[in-house]
């Protein structure tokens, strides 16, 4: 299948996770390639520290922090450098077949940022082995891939306390 979780509310990489786990306790194989996220910001993060205690999840973070927000102020090669080598990533080890789940996450941000084509990831979804699964994530999915995908879920929010001032949570948003 291929799945995407897009939308403005919280959950969309939450989601993907919880797929993770179920997917690991079936014995299966399992990569994760987290664009944007990665070097820093990121240090503390849970999934992370969890992943190494499953030998048949792979994460992997090769972003190199928010892009065009909070302050970034890295040049957008740098970003797209590190996109395309995370989607270089993902393509070796799905068309390898040894990989049951694959989740892209925050994908869409990396493409919606322009530092990745959609012709790009068209190719990865139609070259991936039948038996891999792969679960997109991240806000403002484009609607060619609405309409590829076999499953799209949109988070919307109801409510979220960064709009009180609250911020991220160890353990609930890292
Ligand atoms: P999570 O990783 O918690 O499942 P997400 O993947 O749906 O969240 P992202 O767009 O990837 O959300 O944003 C990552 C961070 O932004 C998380 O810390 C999340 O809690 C926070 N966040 C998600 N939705 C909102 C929102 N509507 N307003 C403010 N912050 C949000
Ligand atoms: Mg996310």
């Amino acid at each position: 299948l291929v799945i995407v979780y897009t939308g403005n509310g919280k959950g969309k990489t939450s989601a993907a996770f919880g797929n993770v786990f179920r997917a690991l306790g079936h014995g299966m194989k399992v990569l994760v390639v987290q664009f944007l996220k990665g070097d820093w910001g990121y240090g503390d993060c849970g999934e992370q520290k969890s992943a190494v205690r499953h030998k048949n999840l792979q994460l992997v973070q090769c972003g190199r922090g928010f892009c065009g927000i909070l302050g970034d102020n890295k040049p957008r090669k740098e970003h797209r450098l590190a996109a395309q080598h995370a989607l270089d990533l993902a393509q070796k080890k799905i068309s390898s077949g040894a990989y049951d789940l694959v989740v892209l996450d925050e994908i869409h941000c990396a493409l919606s940022q322009r530092l990745l084509k959609s012709k790009q990831i068209v190719r990865l979804l139609k070259n991936k082995p039948d038996k891999t699964h792969v679960i997109l994530t991240g806000r403002g999915a484009p609607a060619w891939l609405l309409r590829v995908a076999d499953l799209v879920t949109e988070m919307k929010e109801i409510k979220h306390p960064f709009r009180r001032g609250i911020t991220a949570r160890r353990g609930i948003d890292y």
